[in-house]
């Protein structure tokens, strides 16, 4: 197992070495045009929109930003440093050649409030995209503006609420259900969009208790919010039933699409029932994610929603492309302009790379990848695989270090800190909320069978460890830029530090500040 040291480098911030001296980079002196300039379009500002005092910004030389920000990213983990099962989240690794697209000179330069005509191109992609992953999905028509994939549930969720309005039973239809395994997303956007949200239990094999389903639908379902394959990495195999039961009490399917790399080229969600559909492009397709941003949840749904999604869509007259503000049910917009179009970008690049068999061999590897994985690490003492064993998973699984808490004290927790000291960045872990000690790993494709198989030694490396000298694990994080964090202390109000100001102002009133 190769040796893994984080650098660990005393870094202050950059305000604190900031020079009053010290310049990066001069801007060209105004001539009098642009003074001018300046002045005519300060007249218009409202007075209370002007700034006339300095602002703050810290005053550095070239060397030292460059100096500052290479001594973090090597005090930080990232895909591009080694191995990050992090289930739920499909943390692949995302080649370079989209990015450098996505920053090329021709894109970046584009403004959105540019006449039609002069961005043929970019909404030619965009349109082009949208249908991809209406080919994809099974849906018939995309809207590229969320943000998020939260963002594509809410839209979603909208869309459900003004699809029942339409049909007048916008008041009686105020339930939204939800598995019991659900991403805490969904009950969250469902409830933000103003539903009730019903939860239903798992069954024994981990997929959605039919009965209690049967007992949850009524007249007052507006929907289901589903991912299939599950968290727990299982298909859920009655899913034609469980659309069946929905529709038949006049709901409507939700596809939360962030598991989509498990099924790409194999199955659609169109195909399962599914109504809308939203994807996570910062997961499948190319774009990194993880640091907050940006990313992209485009939302899909079939021809008898399509005049609900938000305006503008991007059409194509036969001519032209161009932005179509006449949708009669619209929810509105939900975003500024038209997306993250370097997010969309990136994927559309991605695919236009892998082609469709690309896309579906991808998924494949990530299921291979996740069943070796499953196989091997339920193998290993302390650890167990609940919901089936001998079940095949999809993208990721679920595994569980109840039976070592148990027998040495050692939490799923420890387990994930002590992975830091080997190089490889923690799973998910409690989550979903249905297994005890839960660690949801998820490797995809990207990852090579030398990169599994030392995965797999360093779980039973850890195993042998919080059996033989469980302190090493219960300890852990060692080797790492920060040890092991007070989560309690981190997150509580009085002492979370989360700007300069807020820095400044307790160091100010002389308040002890934790780094
Ligand atoms: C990541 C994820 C989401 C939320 O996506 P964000 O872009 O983080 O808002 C929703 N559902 C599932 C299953 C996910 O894995």
């Amino acid at each position: 197992m190769g040796e893994f040291r984080q650098a660990r480098w005393v870094e202050p911030l950059v305000f604190e070495i900031s020079r009053e001296s010290k310049r990066g980079h001069r801007f060209p002196r105004m001539n009098g045009l642009l003074k001018a300039a300046l002045r005519e379009a300060l007249k218009d500002m409202p007075e209370n929109l002007r700034r006339e005092k300095r602002i703050d910004l810290p005053c550095l030389s070239e060397v030292d930003v460059v100096r500052h920000f290479t001594r973090l990213s090597q005090m930080s983990f990232g895909v591009d440093t080694g191995l990050y099962p992090l289930g739920s989240c499909t943390m692949k690794y995302n080649p370079k050649v989209n990015d450098a697209v996505a920053s090329s000179d021709s894109i970046r330069y584009i403004h959105p409030y540019q006449p039609e005509e002069t961005v043929q191109g970019i909404l030619e992609i965009m349109y082009t995209l949208s249908s991809w992953f209406a080919e994809i999905t099974g849906m018939s028509k995309f809207s590229l503006q969320p943000s998020a994939g939260a963002q594509g549930e809410l839209t979603g969720a909208l869309i459900i609420r003004a699809y029942h309005k339409r049909n007048g039973e916008g008041d009686v239809r105020d339930e939204i259900i939800v598995p019991d395994s659900a991403h805490g997303t969904n009950p969250a956007s469902a409830a933000m969009a103003g539903f009730k949200v019903i939860v239903v239990p798992s069954d024994m094999n981990g997929c959605v208790d039919i009965e209690a389903l049967k007992e949850a639908v009524s007249s007052r379902t507006a929907g289901l919010m589903l991912t299939n394959p599950n968290t727990l990495g299982i298909f859920e195999e009655r899913i034609l039933e469980i659309s069946e039961i929905i529709h038949d009490a006049g709901g409507l399917l939700y596809y939360d699409g962030a598991n989509i790399n498990a099924i790409l080229g194999k199955v659609r969600p169109g195909d399962m029932g599914f109504d809308i559909v939203h994807l996570n492009l910062h997961k499948t397709f190319s774009t990194p994610h993880g640091g907050g941003g940006p990313g992209s949840g485009p939302v899909g749904v079939k021809e008898h929603l399509k005049d609900f999604l938000p305006v503008p869509l991007v059409d194509f007259d036969g001519e032209r492309y161009y932005l179509n503000y006449d949708v009669p049910y619209s929810i509105g917009r939900v975003r500024a302009f038209y997306g993250c179009v370097d997010v969309l970008l990136k994927a559309f690049m991605y695919i236009l790379i892998m082609g469709a068999e690309g896309l579906e061999k991808a998924s494949e590897i990530s299921v291979l990848n996740a069943n070796f994985l499953a196989r091997k690490l339920s193998e290993i003492r302390g650890f167990s695989l609940p919901y089936g064993k001998d079940k095949p998973r999809k993208h990721e699984f679920v595994l569980s270090c109840s039976d070592l808490k148990h027998e040495t004290g050692v939490t799923a927790r420890n387990v994930s800190k002590r992975l830091l000291d080997y190089g490889i960045h923690a799973p998910t872990i409690y989550f979903p909320l249905i297994v005890k000690e839960a660690l949801m790993i998820e490797p995809t494709e990207s990852e090579s069978i030398e990169s599994l198989k030392e995965f797999v030694n360093v779980f039973a490396e850890i195993s042998n460890e919080a059996y033989m000298k469980p302190e090493l694990v219960l300890d852990a994080p060692h080797n790492t830029s920060v040890s092991l964090v007070d989560e309690a202390a981190a997150s509580h109000p009085k002492t979370m530090c989360l700007s300069w100001r807020m820095y400044k102002s307790k160091l100010l009133s002389g308040e002890r500040v934790k780094g």
